[in-house]
């Protein structure tokens, strides 16, 4: 996976109605209101105005750009035509831009991980459920099996002379598998080939 920071790509729908292409990319990774104001600032530069909006530079008299009447042109309506950074989060045309921003902040914090469970179902999108399913990264899951039980006090093999303890003769493969199947955890794969484990809850 390649690393690039969420970005959308705003257009103008007022200018794309009449065949003219007016947008640009954003980066998301700042609050939802600055997001906002760049969204305003591309619909105010539209060729195709069909609102008024409150001047944005107003702050006293003699302001140049709406010749103060606190009012300017704008295009009203926008779509999100392009977005990367986001994995494999389909936003839609019109997503919620304090979502968009709370997912590139959960997507800055928590990265690859984050991005496999959100991918695993539409709902998954609050950072503090993610920090609740989320256990790991392993070589597998029979790594996280045994790592889980040397947590709960089980001691590997450490004595030659105990060449017949219990560890050797357990099937941590098997475990994994039924772990699995019971539907207590899943996992997805990183792009390095290993393994992150989430937790069913
Ligand atoms: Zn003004």
């Amino acid at each position: 996976m390649t690393k690039t920071a969420p970005r959308l790509y705003v257009a103008c729908l007022a200018s794309y109605n009449n065949g003219v292409l007016h947008g640009r990319w954003i980066d998301v990774g700042q609050d939802a209101d600055e997001i906002q104001s760049e969204i305003a600032a591309i619909l105010r530069e539209s060729q195709f105005p069909n609102v008024t909006v409150d001047c944005p530079e107003c702050d006293g008299v003699g302001c140049t750009e709406c010749g103060d009447t606190g009012k300017v042109a704008s295009a009203e309506e926008w779509a999100v035509h392009d977005f990367e950074g986001f994995g494999e989060i389909n936003l839609g045309e019109y997503p919620d831009i304090e979502e968009v921003a709370a997912l590139a902040a959960a997507i800055d914090e928590h990265g690859e991980p984050f991005l496999a469970w959100a991918a695993n179902a539409s709902d998954n999108r609050d950072p503090d459920d993610f920090q609740e399913s989320y256990s790991g990264e392993y070589d597998d899951l029979a790594d996280y099996v045994t790592d889980f039980w040397e947590q709960a006090g089980w001691k590997p093999v450490e004595d030659h002379r105990q060449w017949w303890h219990p560890t050797r003769y357990i099937d941590w493969e098997a475990m994994a598998r039924d772990l699995q199947l019971n539907g207590d955890v899943w996992t997805a794969q990183s792009s390095d080939f290993r393994t992150y484990v989430f937790q069913n809850n």
